[in-house]
């Protein structure tokens, strides 16, 4: 790990500003669905408790377009990292302000502080250079543990950093850097990647990038329409973007790319589906690519079992309809067996870590990336901004 964490800060006594990445998933009755992210953060929160720091936690919460909104406060993850914590948290009425500075200031050891969301000023999101100054005069240290807002040049995780000597990771951000750096930098042999996903569009970079570094690619999901057309075979009304069928024509000679040789197609996307499995050749005209094929599945199983490191983004079908689902768990299967055998594991991307959830397989995988859109940005081989403001060591 080249970059500062908080474990090299000297914290005690001092005001911590914490970015946390507090975005979870809410009903529309405030009640948190799942608070997986809160948990995540836990580790860096503890330490400095530990270390007699005093937490000034801030976080941004779904999109209220710069405006204050009650359908976007914190507060009830303030009474829910309460509860996990066992211990008071106090809610401030905003994120920057002479209420919060009062409330922030008077903080004693032993006393945690929520901030309400960023986003309430539009601000955060233009990188405001004043705003970054005002949110950093709050704390003696500033730690990033947002993994999942890393790919954002916001105030709260880029610009306020600049303020700070040693801006450092929090012990989440840490883990993923170290994770999807040994993956990216120095994986052990063989390497192989699975990618999926619905749109091809969407994991080029993520391609184009590891290509030059893995062993065998593997392609399932939407994605491999776009080369069995290049290839000239009837693909049905499976998942097609006219406008990429240059890069899977020029991708199609890699000889380390894989594809599956069968399929399973379905009559709709509906729990009534009707479905079968046909060779890659001989998808029917009305129907759909829903899934990889078992044959294709046990292929990909079969070196996957031999890798030593292994990257997977993205479903290999429509796991979310059981009829579909088959090839994804063949894969997340895989991947748990080759990872019991010592093997490294990184998945990314939000929806392949839900399709490892739905399996509960989730805890049998090296890494499972808490960020969708800053992981699948660290695989494009692409700088994060939340990031390169961390000091180097
Ligand atoms: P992504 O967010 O790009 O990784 O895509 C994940 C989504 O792709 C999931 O919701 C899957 O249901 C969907 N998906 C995977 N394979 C297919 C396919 N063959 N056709 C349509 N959707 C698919």
């Amino acid at each position: 790990m080249n970059k500062f964490t908080v474990k090299d800060l000297p914290v005690k006594g001092k005001r911590v500003f914490v970015r946390v990445d507090f975005n979870v998933p809410m009903s529309d009755t405030g009640k948190i669905t799942s608070d997986n992210r809160i948990k995540a953060a836990l580790p860096t929160i503890n330490y400095i408790i530990e270390q007699g720091g005093i937490p000034i936690l801030a976080s941004h919460f779904g999109r209220p377009k710069g405006l204050r909104n009650p359908a976007y406060t914190l507060r009830p993850v303030a009474e829910h990292l309460s509860g996990l914590l066992n211990r008071p948290v106090k809610f401030a009425p905003d994120c920057v302000g002479p209420e919060t500075e009062a409330l922030v200031k008077t903080a004693r050891f032993g006393d945690i502080v929520l901030l309400e969301n960023l986003r309430f000023h539009p601000e955060e999101e233009k990188n405001d250079p004043q705003f970054a100054k005002s949110l950093a005069d709050l704390a003696e240290f500033y730690v990033n543990d947002a993994f999942g807002a890393a790919h954002r040049a916001h105030a709260s995780t880029e610009g306020m950093a600049k303020y700070f000597p040693k801006p450092a990771a929090g012990l989440l951000m840490e883990k993923e850097i170290v994770f999807l750096s040994r993956v990216t930098e120095q994986p052990e042999h063989p390497f192989v990647a699975v990618i999926g996903g619905a749109k091809v569009s969407d994991k080029l970079a993520v391609i184009r990038n590891l290509l030059p570094k893995v062993d065998t690619m593997l392609l399932g999901g939407g994605v491999i329409f776009n080369f069995f057309k290049a290839k000239g075979l009837e693909i049905g009304k499976s998942l097609f973007e006219p406008e990429m069928m240059r890069e899977a024509t020029s991708l199609l000679k890699e000889p380390k790319i894989r594809l599956p040789s069968d399929i399973v197609v379905g009559s709709s996307i509906d729990k009534t589906a009707r479905f079968r499995n046909v060779a890659a050749d001989a998808i029917p005209a009305d129907w759909l690519g829903l899934d990889i094929g078992s044959a294709g599945a046990s292929d990909f199983a079969d070196i996957i079992s031999r890798a030593k490191t292994i990257v997977w983004a993205g479903p290999m079908g429509l796991y979310e309809l059981d009829q579909f689902a088959a090839g994804t768990q063949a894969v997340a299967q895989a991947i748990v067996e080759a990872t019991a055998r010592g093997a490294t594991s990184v998945v990314g991307g939000g929806d392949t870590a839900a399709a490892l959830g739905k399996f509960g397989l989730k805890k049998q995988v090296t890494h499972v990336s808490t960020g969708g859109g800053a992981s699948l940005e660290f695989l494009e081989g692409r700088n994060l901004p939340g990031i390169a403001a961390l000091k180097d060591k």
